[in-house]
């Protein structure tokens, strides 16, 4: 259609509204659609008459209704822009252009997804639609245009209504929000306070621990140093007794004072442990470092074990050693080693005892391994416990007291290494022994 006179802006605009209204567009857009024409149709109008109408629609990738606007004065398209600005909110594109014949305006607004497909035929039966159209007076077009600012007046105040119980809602939900944090902060620093209560109490107690600990210790030793004088004697006293130079005694005589002798050197043997276990227990053994030539070591436990294994049964094996030389106290590692291959003897009644080391990484292994009584698997951490001794394991020679284990775990670690055993039942026992090479 032509706009020439000022009558034609409401032509215009009943004729977008008609055409938004049969191509699809849903009530709202129909009145975007017709606001931003007759908007556009004024603008162009005051510009100088005869602007060019037309409407197209887009069929293919996102449909859309299309208005061109083209006015035949040239070099407008920059006042146009400008005062067409708000205009350009009511459609989804604007665009003006300057073109060598005049200035064109192109708008475009979106078809819904439900919109029915603009066929051929349909296309054919909306052109023939609007051919009949019969625009109405201008009074009737503000009628309309009325009645469309009452709507949309209507769905601003309901939105509005809408906005303010959303917001009341959102403020509702945050209270709540806050008043949960209120609440989990108050709670968690309750926790908190409760944590490092708790810590101060675990530190007052490992403080009394210590303190204990180092109690027992000082006690072990004074009393056992205390000791060691008067058993020393009896047992020095028992020997003169029985001794040939002595008078001679009856043998019931002679049986109770060997039974005096043999006690007291149990009593002896137990108080020298305790007090090696307090020592160690106090950090008052400091080892001596040196290279410690295990060949000669070896060869030493092997000489001084000898007269332990005396029956033809077990087969007493010294292996040559797997690491020649290693960085350690001579006298501590030998009394580990003793001790292990002592136990081993006493709880081995055939088979074998043997004594090796091999390199393991940066460290070395001394194994001791038998074939004795064995030490059920829920027992491996308790015989390293003071005076725990594996109920009805009877060794095969000799007598403990429970201490041997403990105190070498302790020089163990004393030596900067660890002890650990593995042990099946009536199968035997291997106890390894962990120091590193270069202390
Ligand atoms: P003791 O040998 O003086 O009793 P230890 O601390 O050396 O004390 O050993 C604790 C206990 O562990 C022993 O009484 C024994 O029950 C068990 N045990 C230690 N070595 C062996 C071994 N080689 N085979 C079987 N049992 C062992």
């Amino acid at each position: 259609m032509r706009l020439r006179v000022a009558q034609d802006i409401f032509l215009v605009r009943q004729l977008g509204r008609e055409v938004a209204r049969a191509v699809g567009l849903e009530t709202q857009d129909q009145t975007r659609m017709a606001t931003a024409l007759s908007e556009v149709g004024r603008v162009l109008l005051a510009a100088g008459s005869d602007t060019v109408v037309a409407f197209t629609v887009e069929p293919y990738g996102v449909p859309a209704l299309k208005v061109v606007l083209a006015h035949p004065a040239p070099g407008e398209a920059g006042r146009l822009t400008e005062q067409l600005q708000q205009v350009g909110r009511l459609v989804d594109t604007m665009e003006v252009d300057d073109g060598g014949t005049g200035t064109v305006v192109r708008m475009a607004r979106r078809l819904p997804p439900g919109a029915p497909r603009l066929t051929p035929g349909r296309m054919e039966e909306i052109r023939a639609g609007l051919a009949q159209h019969v625009p109405g007076s201008p009074l009737d077009e503000l009628a309309v245009q009325n009645q469309q600012l009452i709507a949309a007046l209507d769905e601003v105040r309901a939105q509005r209504d809408d906005l303010a119980r959303l917001n009341a809602e959102l403020e509702e939900t945050n209270r709540g929000v806050m008043a949960l944090y209120h609440q989990l902060s108050e709670e968690l620093e309750e926790t908190n306070r409760g944590v490092v209560a708790l810590y101060a109490e675990l530190d007052e107690k490992s403080v009394q621990l210590r303190a204990a600990s180092e109690a027992k210790s000082r006690f072990l030793a004074n009393v056992s140093h205390e000791l060691r004088a008067p058993v020393t004697a009896i047992i020095g006293l028992g020997r003169l007794l029985t001794d040939s130079a002595s008078d001679e005694l009856t043998d019931e005589q002679r049986r109770q004072v060997e039974l005096i002798r043999t006690s007291a050197s149990d009593l002896l043997t137990l108080v020298n442990g305790l007090l090696d276990l307090a020592k160690a227990e106090a950090g008052r053994i400091e080892p001596n470092w040196s290279e410690v030539d295990l060949k000669a070591m070896f060869g030493q436990l092997r000489g001084t074990l000898r007269p332990l294994a005396t029956r033809p049964e077990v087969d007493f094996v010294v292996d040559e050693p797997g690491v020649p030389v290693l960085r350690s106290d001579e006298v501590l590692l030998a009394q580990v080693l003793r001790n292990l291959l002592t136990n081993a003897l006493k709880f081995t009644a055939s088979g074998s005892v043997r004594l090796s080391v091999h390199a393991a990484g940066d460290d070395a292994e001394f194994v001791v391994a038998d074939t004795g009584t064995g030490i059920p698997p829920e027992l491996h951490e308790r015989i390293f416990e003071e005076f725990y001794q594996v109920p009805g394991s009877m060794p095969v020679s000799g007598r403990g007291t429970g201490l041997g284990l403990p105190y070498a775990r302790r020089l163990a670690g004393i030596l900067g290494g660890g002890l650990w055993v593995d042990s099946v039942p009536g199968e035997g026992s291997t106890f390894t022994l962990r120091l590193p090479v270069a202390s």
